[in-house]
């Protein structure tokens, strides 16, 4: 199957991180079992999703992992051209969601599995769940194959970088809060806890800590923005104008630079509610609250020099640009668990969740020239 076919199929599959993968996993493992290769699946707590890796050659040390992820984001909302879930071809131009993210790399190592035959070291495939909503799946995965298969020399994760090598990416810690107040009358602030308001500061002091990184980081780092930023991206509150507000939830998220200063903006968040915060509103109401849980938890990836995936993917490159990204991926949590991990894949990060989301046939190309002569160095 030519890669570019394998990218229509994969496309087919409508995996938004909020619905099952197994259909495409489904396909996958048959495509696996018909080119003689047994894949291992590892199920999501529900039996709703799952992670699978498969070992192509023989069980040996010194070997690959390809890494991708399944899921792709969502495409309510936006005005799309094309059917997302179907491949479309407009010149040089492959359009469908997750084109570049990133069923374009996992489809171009899965059609050349068939060319994988005389392997002397492994190529280790390894496909996950949940990438899109805060590298959830990866973790479950990682740790069995750190267990199962013999220390590969790189982790070659496939996000779309336009075939240039990324060697450092930000952490993320994602969390819901949320303010319980006490309903009265509007006219009685004197009486009720309003949670939209109590909100409201605790967001402004998020942004206050966004200000602080951004005004006590150096610049010319490498990433952009150059410092740990502090967002929040979603509030529900209160129910009418006249009635003190008694529920507030917001999402927020730290975005890490790696070996930055200290970012324990968690702590110190719980600190404002103890100490400033909760004093007051319970000195209205004994029942006021805030809680906060986390939501996700992402390592950032450091770049290292000294790094045999690095060198590994510059030697199949022939280019030697680097880059530090502002994005998350799984690439930190492979690092993490010891393996010495690389970005490098077809496609550009600018397409990357967006509408008409596509990527170029000459991307495609490229993606399939690396990984060519990743199989031809490793028989
Ligand atoms: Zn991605």
């Amino acid at each position: 199957m030519k890669p570019t076919e394998m990218l229509k199929t994969l496309v087919g599959f409508p995996t938004v991180s909020k619905d099952t993968n197994l259909p495409l996993i489904d396909f996958v493992d048959d495509w696996l079992r018909e080119n003689g290769v047994e894949a291992v699946r590892i199920l999501n707590d529900v039996g709703t999703k799952a992670n699978l890796y498969a070992t192509i050659g023989p069980m040996v040390e010194g070997g690959v992992v390809l890494s991708g992820h399944s899921d792709v984001v969502p495409i309510d909302g936006q005005p799309w051209d094309t059917d997302p879930f179907e491949l479309t071809q407009n010149e040089d131009k492959l359009y469908g969601r997750g084109t570049c993210d990133m069923k374009g790399f996992s489809a171009i190592a899965l059609s050349l599995v068939p060319e994988m035959k005389f392997l002397r070291k492994p190529i280790h495939i390894a496909l996950s769940y949940d990438e899109e909503i805060g590298c959830l799946g990866a973790p479950r995965l990682i740790k069995q194959m750190k267990e199962q298969i013999p220390q590969p020399a790189a982790v070659i994760v496939g996000e779309p970088s336009m075939m240039d090598t990324v060697t450092a990416h930000k952490g993320l810690s994602a969390f819901r809060t949320v303010v319980t107040g006490y309903e009265a009358h509007s006219s009685q602030t004197h009486r009720g806890v309003s949670a939209v308001m109590n909100a409201a500061r605790l967001i402004n002091w998020l942004s206050e800590r966004d200000s602080h990184f951004k005004d006590s980081t150096p610049i010319n780092n490498g990433f952009s923005p150059h410092h740990t930023t502090v967002h929040a991206g979603v509030v529900h509150g209160g129910t009418a104008l006249n009635i003190i507000s008694r529920k507030c939830e917001f999402l927020w998220d730290v975005r890490t630079i790696p070996d930055g200063p200290a970012a324990n903006v968690y702590s110190e968040f719980q600190e404002y509610c103890n100490d400033i915060l909760l004093p007051t509103m319970r000195s209205v109401h004994k029942g006021a609250d805030i809680q906060t849980t986390a939501l996700a938890d992402v390592p950032p990836m450091r770049e290292i020099l000294d790094n045999p995936a690095l060198k590994l993917a510059q030697d199949l490159t022939g280019n030697t640009v680097r880059s530090r990204v502002a994005y998350v991926a799984e690439a930190g949590q492979f690092q993490e668990a010891g393996f010495p991990t690389v970005i490098c894949g077809p496609g550009s990060i600018d397409q990357a969740h967006q509408p008409n989301e596509f990527i170029s046939i000459n991307q495609m190309e490229q993606g399939e020239q690396f990984l060519r002569k990743l199989i031809r160095r490793l028989s």
